[in-house]
């Protein structure tokens, strides 16, 4: 007798085509498959290929980590193995499979990391690159390398998949042929706000998101309903004021209250939680609707059944490159018009169903037609170096399906020679190899390899590093009560210098409590970000020593004593010395130090969350940052207060063009106009061990 899953995979649109499909991809080296999300692909084809392809060893690639995991999950569920056996996955700083894995699922950017050292992946001998459409920036290189690796591996199996029809170009890259699982779609009805614009929904959407899903459920017929919203933040205060409402809802007034009688909010972001809640994706019972709130993960890659409902709010968090601070940031903007016509199809998997849009048709107008892909809009950086540990030497000529802009090839070299990655020919330095075997960017492998052979504090910069390469650690509490009371007691960790060294105490705090989960929650800290940290920071640990990184420790006490705090913050600029700004006198604003020498007026703020907002203004000059984020105005994100002494000679190193600056850059100009004369010293100041330079 069948069981349910059983039944429920030969449901999916993709099952008649299992056959067909096995033949495509043994006659084919390379296949582009298209279906509809939902249709199958990624928890059906792989495990076609394992019954149908003998000796098959499959690796399967997802964009986002929650997806991998998650569909590694899902799969070794319905094979009836144990995650880790049959099925495993693959993330950065986390691995779970073993000898007996056939199949695998990896992040892209793993799987682009694996090509470093083993440029023909030939640990595998069928690759799927699953959610090609969406174009991210290391399934975009994966293309040129698994076409190049199936030149060289001719019993290499490539299968394309992708969501959307546009699929041409991958035909004509690939010069593959196409295999389309048919969809079955639904009516879907467009719902438009007459005059809505973006700039007005950009600061109110979230309000007009609870306030749809209030009105669908009070006026609508029975059915689930997918709200589309940016970020965690954005969707825990849509949930927060969807509940709230919902408690105060009398259920007399509700049109189809016989048929309606209760609601229950699931969120969907980046944290694996959210998605492992069985019920998104059980039917709803009786009486009951279903409002899942998420992000962009549920465009493509995640289908929750049932839904019959879309809340569309036009925008997207998105990585974009920022020329003035030559850094991605991460920016609430507009969607396009394809990723428009894939959310509104979300409401008409099952039956017919309805979209509405925040936003007026006008505005639909105006969006792109489609998504510009990351490798267009991204720091290069990191790519740059990978490509150049694989040994492609001639970045801007690598086959691209799409070419990335040569100011931003550019850009990503020459920031890479700043942190003496590459020398003045491009060519990758031994510093660079070696920090190419680092697992984080290129900026955090710098101040790790500097923290342990110039500054001798390997073993905290191991700490800060893990910290930083972990989601948010601070829990946010919801009630003001809990929000002072967070607040007094993370007083304790603060240090004057900033949140660098703050972490490194929060986190010493946390390793002294036994690396206790009551301390957690008693400090306001997630339990499951700092346990990632840990298990991240013994991986570097480890890295380290395979480099011959001696690891040395400052301070066994558990509060970094302010003797400690140079090496550590010397570290630090060895990596991040291109984000060092200035503050403004008398203001609250920064300014990028390369930036203004390259003549831009460009400012950036304090995050709200930063420690540095809590110390007098005026004792600000100087300052380094981690990253920026762009919620309403460009924030610096992760800051400590610096000497510029400590950078000054990491900016002699280099050769920075001294452009003519600005009036505006008077504050700068002071401080930066003795550097032009001293130039030719501070060259002569340069460590022999800090950067392998070209003779
Ligand atoms: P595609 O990759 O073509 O979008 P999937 O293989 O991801 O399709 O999904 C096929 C079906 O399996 C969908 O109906 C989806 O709801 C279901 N499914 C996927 N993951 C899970 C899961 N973790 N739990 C339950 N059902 C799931
Ligand atoms: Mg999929």
């Amino acid at each position: 007798m069948k069981n349910k899953m059983q039944e429920q995979r030969e449901s999916l649109p993709i099952f008649p085509f299992k056959q067909d499909l096995i033949a495509a991809i043994r006659e084919y080296q390379i296949l582009v498959v298209v279906g509809d999300t939902g249709s199958g692909k990624t928890t059906q084809l792989p495990q076609y290929i394992l019954e149908g392809i003998p000796n098959a060893i499959v690796a399967v690639t997802q964009p986002r980590r929650i997806a991998a995991i998650s569909a590694a999950y899902r799969v070794a569920e319905e094979t009836g193995t144990k995650i880790g056996d049959l099925v495993g996955y693959s993330i950065r700083f986390e691995k779970v499979a073993s000898k007996n894995t056939k199949l695998q699922f990896l992040t892209d950017g793993t799987l682009l990391r694996t090509c470093t050292t083993d440029p023909l992946i030939s640990q595998f001998n069928c690759i799927m690159l699953d959610e090609s459409h969406e174009r991210s920036l290391d399934t975009d290189v994966l293309f040129g390398l698994l076409k190049r690796a199936c030149k060289q591996r001719p019993e290499l199996k490539v299968i394309i998949m992708s969501a959307t029809l546009d699929i041409e170009k991958f035909q004509d890259f690939f010069d593959a042929p196409v295999f389309s699982v048919p969809g079955r779609m639904f009516e879907v009805d467009v719902l438009w706000q007459k005059t809505i614009k973006f700039q007005t929904l950009k600061t109110t959407f979230v309000q007009r998101c609870v306030e749809t899903v209030m009105h669908i459920h009070k006026t609508e017929e029975p059915g689930d309903v997918l709200v589309f919203l940016t970020g965690q933040q954005e969707i825990e205060r849509c949930a927060k004021n969807i509940l709230d409402l919902h408690k105060e809802l009398n259920y007399n007034l509700v049109r189809h209250r016989d048929s309606v009688k209760d609601m229950v909010v699931y969120p969907i972001y980046s944290s694996l939680e959210t998605l492992q809640q069985k019920a998104i994706f059980e039917k709803t019972p009786k009486g009951v609707r279903k409002i899942v709130l998420a992000t962009n993960i549920a465009q493509t890659s995640v289908t929750v059944p049932g839904i019959r409902y879309v809340v569309d709010c036009g925008f997207v968090k998105q990585k974009m490159y920022d020329h003035k601070t030559h850094m991605d940031a991460l920016l609430v903007v507009p969607i396009s018009q394809a990723a428009a016509t894939q959310r509104a199809g979300r409401a008409g998997r099952t039956e017919n169903g309805k979209v509405y849009r925040l936003y007026c048709k006008e505005a639909f107008q105006e969006m792109s037609p489609t998504t510009v892909p990351e490798i267009q809009r991204s720091s290069l950086l990191g790519t740059i170096l990978y490509l150049l540990k694989i040994g492609i030497k001639d970045v801007l000529n690598f086959d691209f399906i799409d070419a990335p802009d040569p100011e931003l090839v550019q850009t990503g070299l020459k920031q890479l020679f700043y942190l003496g990655a590459v020398d003045k020919e491009n060519r990758l330095t031994h510093l660079g190899k070696i920090m190419s075997d680092f697992p984080v960017s290129p900026f955090l492998s710098r101040c790790l390899i500097s923290s342990s052979q110039d500054f001798q504090c390997s073993d905290e910069m191991c700490t800060i590093v893990a910290l930083l390469s972990v989601e948010d650690f601070y829990i946010q509490p919801r009630s003001e009560k809990d929000q002072a009371l967070a607040e007094e007691k993370r007083q304790e960790f603060y240090d004057s210098s900033g949140d660098h060294v703050t972490f490194l105490n929060i986190y010493n705090a946390w390793r002294d409590s036994g690396y206790s989960q009551d301390w957690c929650r008693d400090n306001f800290f997630h339990y499951r970000a700092l346990n990632v940290a840990k298990n991240i920071r013994s991986q570097l640990l480890s890295a380290m020593k395979q480099h011959k990184l001696e690891i040395y420790s400052l301070t066994h006490k558990q509060k970094i004593p302010p003797s400690c705090r140079q090496p550590i913050l010397k570290s630090l600029c060895s990596g991040f010395y291109m984000n060092t700004v200035k503050k403004q006198k008398g203001k609250t604003v920064f300014y990028p130090y390369i930036a203004s020498l390259e003549g831009q007026s460009t400012l950036l703020f304090l995050s709200p969350q930063s420690s540095l907002t809590k110390i007098d203004q005026d004792r600000l000059d100087w300052v380094i940052f981690n990253d920026v984020q762009f919620v309403t105005r460009p924030n610096m994100r992760i800051t400590s207060r610096i000497d510029f002494e400590m950078v000054k000679v990491l900016f002699g190193r280099v050769d920075i063009k001294h452009h003519k600056m600005e009036e505006e850059f008077q504050t700068i100009r002071e401080v930066i106009d003795p550097m032009h004369n001293e130039e030719h010293g501070l060259r002569n100041e340069v460590h022999s061990n800090q950067v392998e330079r070209p003779v």
